[in-house]
């Protein structure tokens, strides 16, 4: 088997054991990315001088004997929307196009600091505003399991470059539903966590009250060991969490005898493909049968997510974006006055999606509308979270679906954005309510597509959601399918 095939826990242990060098493991990812991503194109900026330059290191590091992190070594690939010292964060915007951050991300100083190499930047719809990756300024991402379709939204890039074997581990963000609906459309696991969990701090904003930085991986191992990594308090995040993190990647099994499972019945929601009700029915008398209490849960709240969502985040949106001005950060366009600069570069450096963001949410803020939508939307938001808090007296995980279809095709959704915006409906509400959510592989359509599981918990359990994730693992054989991207010269591979 590759090294490019092997998991970030089995290149941990065979780093250890100095059975591999680092150099090795960032030059076998390199040449698959190689080999890949022209087809694919989940990467922005690749950054091949970098990791083998910190590969190095830590190989240098590890011959000195001296104490190194489990990871140390093991590569990942960043969603551009993380920033990054010294090296572009696009977030697949021609406003940030040649942005370069003067500083790092909490999660990239503490993936630094771990010795963990930086493959890339990875390729976004704009300002994570979207469910496709289509969205993204400079080129779509093609999903690899069939490329004439999208990998999800908004962290694709993320999720194809870990289904594919081009990154053992990646970091995304999710605000609503952006790391959860790829990670369900590409075949592999995605955490979204608490809100608070992982540090904001350099995660460029779209909504404040709604964007976390999570992990995607191949398994659940490999996500608890980098969440072990990137969760914690954090001073320059004000929203971050006092609470101690458990050891994420220890004592992953599953106590099904003490385990209350509420399966989600969705309410009135339109284009729903029946092989996904159809996987997570499968899925919850897997647990039924392992000893799991499986009831039905309604959350009555849900059908109204969607347009509570659709107004809080582009409402935050038109206020985190007044920053692009031209001014303090990147593209500037020119204008007789200054009012003309600021319009032309708005209008020049923004695509489309988030013009119509701006838009909305700054009608919705806007006086006289603001208690009629903002207002209203809030408030929803608070009735939401009750809703949670019922369900969580019942049950102690919620069962649903990661993504009411599997991946659709490129173009099929771009002149409708209602009907993308449907594409994250089942993801909404977790993100609404604050509480931690992940994606994991439930099953394949009858055209061989990926179909996701997604799983909620009470704030903070996200060691729960890993565990499930987990069993389910163990019940797939093999544990986990790669696609075959026979469309690659000299055909692909491959099953691990
Ligand atoms: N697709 C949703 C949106 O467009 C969620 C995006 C995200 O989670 N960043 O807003």
């Amino acid at each position: 088997m590759r090294l490019y095939e092997q998991t970030a826990a089995d290149l941990s242990r065979m780093l250890q054991s100095r059975e591999v060098s680092s150099v090795e493991v960032v030059r076998s990812f390199l040449e698959r990315i190689n080999e890949v991503d022209p087809h694919l194109k989940a990467f922005i900026t690749q950054t091949p001088v970098m990791a083998l330059d910190s590969g190095g290191e830590i190989d240098a590091r590890r011959m000195r004997g001296e104490t190194i992190h489990p990871l140390a070594g093991v590569p990942v690939a960043v969603k551009d929307n993380i920033s990054t010292m010294d090296l572009r964060t696009t977030c697949a915007s021609r406003i940030l196009e040649n942005y370069i951050p003067p500083f790092d991300a909490t999660v990239i100083s503490a993936i630094k600091k771990a010795g963990m190499p930086i493959l890339g930047k990875t390729n976004l719809d704009e300002f994570a505003m979207g469910s496709s990756t289509e969205n993204s300024a400079f080129y779509p991402t093609r999903n690899p399991w069939d490329p004439e379709r999208v990998p999800g939204g908004s962290s694709g890039g993320s999720a194809v470059a870990v289904a594919t074997g081009m990154a053992p581990l990646a970091l995304g963000s999710d605000t609503g539903g952006s790391i959860r609906q790829p990670a369900s459309l590409c075949g592999v696991t995605g955490l979204r966590p608490t809100y608070g969990r992982v540090s904001r701090y350099g995660l460029v904003a779209f909504a404040s009250s709604l964007d976390q930085i999570g992990t995607v991986s191949t398994t659940a191992l490999d996500g608890a060991l980098l969440m072990s990594l990137v969760a914690g308090y954090d001073p320059l995040d004000s929203t971050s969490l006092p609470d101690q993190i458990p050891d994420y990647s220890t004592g992953l099994e599953l106590d099904l005898k003490n385990l209350r499972v509420g399966l989600i019945r969705y309410g009135r929601v339109e284009g729903f493909d029946p092989q996904v009700t159809e996987t997570v029915t499968q899925a919850a008398s897997l647990l039924e049968e392992h000893g799991a209490e499986v009831g039905e849960v309604s959350l009555p709240l849900t059908d109204y997510g969607l347009s509570a969502y659709y107004l809080i985040a582009p409402s935050e949106a038109s206020s985190n974006l007044g920053r692009y001005d031209g001014v303090r950060y990147g593209f500037c366009s020119d204008g007789d006055s200054v009012e003309a600069m600021f319009s032309r570069t708005r209008g020049e450096g923004f695509g489309p999606e988030v013009k119509r963001r701006i838009m909305i949410g700054t009608y919705a803020l806007s006086a006289g509308y603001y208690d009629a939508y903002y207002l209203k939307a809030m408030k929803v938001r608070t009735l939401i979270r009750r809703d949670y808090e019922q369900a969580f007296k019942k049950f102690d995980l919620l069962l649903g679906a990661a993504s009411p279809t599997p991946a659709f095709k490129l173009g099929e959704k771009t002149e409708d954005p209602l009907q993308m915006y449907l594409s994250d409906v089942c993801n909404i509400t977790d993100s609404l309510a604050g509480v931690p959510s992940l994606a994991v592989p439930g099953g394949f359509s009858s055209s061989g597509l990926p179909i996701g599981l997604q799983l909620t918990a009470r704030p903070l359990q996200e060691k729960l959601l890993l565990k499930a994730a987990r069993f389910f693992e163990e019940q797939r054989q093999p544990a986990f399918l790669r696609p075959r991207l026979e469309y690659l010269e000299g055909g692909g591979s491959n099953e691990i």
